[in-house]
C-alpha cells in the first residue's frame, strides 16, 4: 500500500529555527490517523500517515521524522516491533505510543523498550498536543546538544594546542590532530583505546593518575614540560602539558584533560636571553671587582690622605659597586640554576647545623639594628636531598631579607620541624609586611615593594626569585603568609630524603 501524504504542509506556527517538525502518525484506524493530522497541521506541524506498520518502517527509512504516533496494536507487524527498529536505527527520533484502556500494560512495557510517553485512546485535542509538544522539546534538546557537540569537534580539530580527553580508565575519548601532531604520532588513531598506546603519550599517564587521584575540593592543573624528537643531530622540541580532571555534578572525576603547547620558540629565545645576562653579567663582574679593590686602596689611605668630602664620595661610590657586584653575582646564579647545574651536585645534608651557622652569621647585622633574631630547632632534624651551598642561598636570603624589612626593635624566628614526609623550615618576622596584592609579584624577577618604608633600603630583587628556582629544582616549595605592618612568614617545604636516597 502505497503512504498517504496529507499536503499541502500546514503553517508552522510554533517555528525552531524555522524549522518544521516532521510528525509520522502509523495506526490502522483511519480515524485515529485523520484526527491527528488534522490537529497536529493545525499547529504547525509536517504530518504523514501510515496505516500499517511496514508502511511506517519504509516511511522511517526512507526520510528523517522527529516524532512517531505509534499504534501498539495492528495487525501482521506489531507496534513493539516498529519500536524495536527505530530504536537501534533511529536513535535521534522520538516514539509517542498510541494505545487503548485495556492495552495500559502494553504502553508500560513500550516505555521500558525506549517510547518517549503514550496517549490513551481516546484522547482529546489537547492531550495530543501535550504529549507532542513536551517530545518536539526534548527532540529540540538533543538537537542542540547535536549542535553544540558538533560544534565543539568542530573547534577542537582546528585549535593548534593539543587536546585530549581521557575516561578514568585513562582510554582515550578525544584526541585532536593538533595532539597526535606534537607527539608525532603517525598510526591511526581509535577513540577508546588505552592512552598508553598513543606514542609519545606515556610521560603524561603519571600526570594523568595524579588529575584522576585529585581530591573533589581541589582544582590544580598540573604541569609538566616534555622534549620530544630529538636525536643525536637535531634538537627537540619542548611542549608544556598542562593536565586537569573534569568532574560530574557529584565532583567525582570523570577522566582527565591534557592540553599540549608547542613552546619551543619560548624556550629557545629563554635559553638565549639567559645566555646573554649571564655573559654580560660575567663581563662587569670582574672589572667591577677590580674597582672595588682600588677603591679600598684609596679608602684605606694608601695613595694619601683623603678630604672628609673625598672620603664621603668614594664610600657612596664603593656601596654603589657593591651592589652592582651583587646584582651580577645574582644573575649568574638565576642562570646557573636555570641551566640545572645547581641540581646535578646534591648531598644527603642534615640541616640543622645549616640553619644554626646561618643564624649566628647574621646574629652581628641583627644585634646592629636592636633585632633579637632566634633560632627555635628540634634536637635532630632528618635528612634532606640537597645543594648544600643552594640550602644555604636559601637560608641567607629569607633571614637577610627579615631582618632587612623589619624595623628596629623586631624580632626574628628562625625554626624548623618536621611535617609528614617534609622538612618544614619558617622564617618569620614583625616587619613591615607584604600587601596581598604583592604576594605573588615578590617571587618574581626584579620586583620591588615600593613604598615609603622600603624606599631607603637596598636590594637587586633577584633574592626571592633565586630562592624559588631553588627550591624548584629539589621538588621544594616556598609559601609566604604577611599581613602589612605586622609582619611575614616564609614557609619552606623540602621533601625528606628516603633512607640510601642521594
Ligand atoms: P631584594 O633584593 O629587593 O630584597 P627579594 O627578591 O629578596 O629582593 O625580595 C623582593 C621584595 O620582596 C623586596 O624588595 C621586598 O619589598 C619584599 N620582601 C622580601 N622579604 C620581605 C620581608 N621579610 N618582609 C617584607 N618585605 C619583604
Amino acid at each position: 500500500m502505497q503512504p498517504h501524504k496529507t499536503s499541502p504542509e500546514a503553517k508552522n506556527t510554533d517555528a525552531h529555527k524555522g524549522y518544521v517538525p516532521r510528525v509520522l502518525v502509523v495506526d490502522d484506524e483511519q480515524r485515529i490517523r485523520q484526527a491527528c493530522t488534522v490537529l497536529l497541521q493545525k499547529d504547525g506541524y509536517h504530518v504523514e500517515q501510515a496505516d500499517n506498520g511496514q508502511v511506517g518502517l519504509e516511511m522511517i527509512e526512507a526520510q528523517h521524522f522527529d516524532i512517531v504516533l505509534l499504534d501498539l496494536m495492528m495487525p501482521s507487524l506489531s507496534g513493539f516491533d516498529v519500536l524495536a527498529h527505530i530504536r537501534d536505527s533511529h536513535p535521534d527520533t522520538v516514539v509517542i505510543v498510541i494505545t487503548g484502556y485495556a492495552t495500559l500494560d502494553h504502553s508500560v512495557a513500550a516505555m521500558k523498550q525506549g517510547a518517549f510517553d503514550f496517549v490513551p485512546k481516546p484522547f482529546t485535542p489537547n492531550q495530543l498536543r501535550a504529549v507532542v509538544s513536551k517530545a518536539i522539546n526534548y527532540t529540540r534538546a538533543l538537537t542542540d546538544i547535536a549542535t553544540e557537540k558538533s560544534r565543539m569537534r568542530v573547534l577542537i580539530n582546528r585549535l593548534s594546542d593539543g587536546v585530549m580527553a581521557t575516561d578514568d580508565k585513562k582510554r582515550v575519548v578525544l584526541c585532536n590532530p593538533a595532539f597526535r601532531r606534537l607527539l608525532g604520532f603517525q598510526g591511526m588513531y581509535q577513540p577508546g583505546r588505552d592512552a598508553s598506546e598513543i606514542k609519545g603519550a606515556r610521560p603524561l599517564l603519571e600526570l594523568m593518575d595524579q588529575a584522576l587521584a585529585m581530591p573533589r575540593d581541589e582544582f590544580v592543573e598540573l604541569a609538566l614540560e616534555l622534549e620530544v624528537g630529538s636525536t643525536g643531530a637535531e634538537e627537540g622540541r619542548v611542549l608544556a602539558a598542562r593536565c586537569f580532571p573534569f568532574r560530574d555534578r557529584q565532583g567525582l572525576n570523570l577522566g582527565t584533560i591534557t592540553v599540549l603547547q608547542d613552546v619551543t620558540a619560548q624556550r629557545r629565545m629563554d635559553q638565549h636571553k639567559s645566555d646573554f645576562v649571564s655573559m654580560v653579567a660575567h663581563e662587569i663582574r670582574s672589572p667591577m671587582s677590580s674597582v672595588l679593590m682600588q677603591l679600598n686602596v684609596l679608602t684605606d689611605g694608601l695613595a694619601g690622605d683623603l678630604t672628609d668630602k673625598q672620603r664621603e664620595v668614594l664610600e657612596r661610590t664603593t656601596a654603589r659597586i657593591q651592589s652592582l657586584v651583587q646584582l651580577s653575582s645574582e644573575l649568574l646564579d638565576l642562570s646557573k640554576l636555570e641551566s640545572g647545574l645547581i641540581s646535578q651536585e646534591r648531598e644527603r645534608v642534615d640541616a640543622r647545623p645549616v640553619i644554626l651557622d646561618q643564624v649566628e652569621l647574621y646574629l652581628a647585622q641583627a644585634q646592629e639594628r636592636s633585632i633579637s633574631l632566634t633560632a627555635e630547632l628540634p634536637a635532630s632534624l632528618p635528612r634532606i636531598v640537597f645543594h648544600r651551598q643552594s640550602l644555604e642561598e636559601v637560608l641567607s636570603n629569607l633571614i637577610s631579607n627579615a631582618i632587612k624589612y623589619t624595623p628596629e626593635g623586631g624580632n626574628v624566628w628562625v625554626s624548623a620541624e618536621v611535617e609528614g614526609d617534609e622538612l618544614v623550615i619558617r622564617v618569620k618576622d614583625t616587619g613591615l609586611g607584604i600587601a596581598p596584592d604583592d604576594q605573588d609579584q615578590v617571587f618574581r624577577r626584579f620586583f620591588r615593594v615600593k613604598s615609603a618604608d622600603t624606599r631607603y633600603i637596598t636590594g637587586t630583587g633577584l633574592g626571592l626569585p633565586i630562592v624559588r628556582q631553588i627550591l624548584d629544582a629539589h621538588h621544594g616549595r616556598i609559601r609566604l603568609e604577611s599581613t602589612p605592618k605586622e609582619g611575614s612568614t616564609f614557609t619552606v617545604q623540602i621533601p625528606i630524603a628516603a633512607e640510601g636516597a642521594r
